[in-house]
């Protein structure tokens, strides 16, 4: 089996090459993303790898059948990239990768830290050796509330996390975790958004959750509260939340995510105008904690997703299905 992998990392080969010899298979690895440009690639392989910057549109997919590519896996949790409803009509099929929730759940407590004892402010002012006090302070952990949205594999973990400050936590999901009924009190949407302190998203981009923080939500919570967005820049409204950052019914935001952020985060820009007015806006408030899509970004984590993303594609051929496989809701 050949599979093309595009949008490879240096840091990923190692476990690219170890994968090719335990299952006997070739793997292209490239560092470009797809695009009907460089498709060509594709000829005479089985399946693809991508990561989420490729937008598999359904043109792409129909390009990519005409090749003979009947798979396709991306080396992400989030799938909103791939058009499944065509990649489905196609027969083609996509699996997503999994790896353990445990480094976005810390990466999403330190953004929460961070955004209480003002981190940002700090770190300014001691780089231009302003160690004053004034303004900069904190707020504890126990006394506060904390609502998670989404507690599947990322929120449960966070809830985890959570359990050992003395918050009281709140949560909402469409359906209950087991796993962390125990922790929390699940509670519907508005309560939790009237009664929390901190507000931390876990939710997928889906059209029921896309824009979920705007005028109307955000007129639902307490003043002066902060959110964590550490799942997809399209759950928020930036022009609806820049107005409650500018009125101070937010407190404090930290995203590590952003709309419309492909072809900026993860890239080195440093010499280029970046033409997206918002996140050159936002950036600038004290209160505003943005990077770059890193949450995910550990040693372990690198390791399983490039480990997912071959394997699914292994058992398709293999074995007719895998554990892994999405279709169209
Ligand atoms: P998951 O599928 O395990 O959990 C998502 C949860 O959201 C589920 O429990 C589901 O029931 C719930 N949900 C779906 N629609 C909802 C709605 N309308 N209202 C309330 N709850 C709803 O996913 P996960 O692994 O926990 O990841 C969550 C998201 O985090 C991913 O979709 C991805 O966008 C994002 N993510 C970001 C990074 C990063 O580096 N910043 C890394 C990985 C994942």
């Amino acid at each position: 089996m050949k599979i093309v992998a595009f949008e490879t990392r240096e840091d990923e080969r190692p476990t690219f090459r170890k994968l090719e010899q335990k299952h006997q298979i070739e793997i292209v690895c490239l560092p470009e993303e797809i695009s009907k440009q460089n498709i060509g690639l594709t000829k005479g392989a089985t399946a693809i790898s991508i990561l989420g910057h490729s937008q598999i549109n359904a043109e792409l997919l129909n390009l990519l059948k005409e090749n003979g590519i009947d798979f396709v896996s991306t080396r992400t949790v989030g799938y909103n990239h791939i058009d499944l409803e065509e990649a489905n009509k196609l027969g083609i099929r996509v699996a997503n990768a999994y790896y353990d929730p445990h480094g976005v759940a810390d990466y999403t407590v330190m953004l929460i830290l961070m955004s209480l004892r003002k981190y940002k402010q700090a770190m300014w002012r001691a780089n231009v050796n302003d160690y004053s006090l004034k303004g900069l302070k904190g707020r504890e952990m126990r006394n506060l509330t904390i609502g998670v949205v989404g507690t599947g594999n990322i929120g449960a973990q966070v809830i985890q996390n959570l359990s050992g400050f003395g918050s009281r936590l709140l949560a909402f999901d469409t359906r209950k975790n087991p796993k962390v009924e125990s922790l929390v009190e699940y509670m519907p949407l508005e309560q939790l958004y009237a009664e929390a302190d901190i507000i931390s998203y876990h939710v997928p981009l889906l059209a029921s959750t896309h824009r979920m923080v705007n005028r109307e939500t955000l007129a639902q919570m307490k003043d002066g509260v902060v959110l964590i967005n550490c799942s997809r820049g399209e759950l928020m409204n930036v022009s609806d939340v820049i107005d409650a950052i500018e009125s101070h019914k937010i407190g404090a935001l930290a995203m590590d995510v952003f709309e419309n952020e492909t072809g900026i985060y993860h890239q080195d820009r440093r010499t280029d105008i970046i033409s997206n007015r918002d996140m050159a806006y936002i950036r600038q408030f004290p209160n505003v904690i943005m990077t770059q899509h890193i949450a995910f970004y550990t040693d372990a984590a690198v390791e399983t997703m490039v480990e997912c993303g071959v394997e699914s594609l292994c058992d398709f051929v293999a074995k007719g299905e895998t554990s892994r496989e999405i279709l169209a809701r």
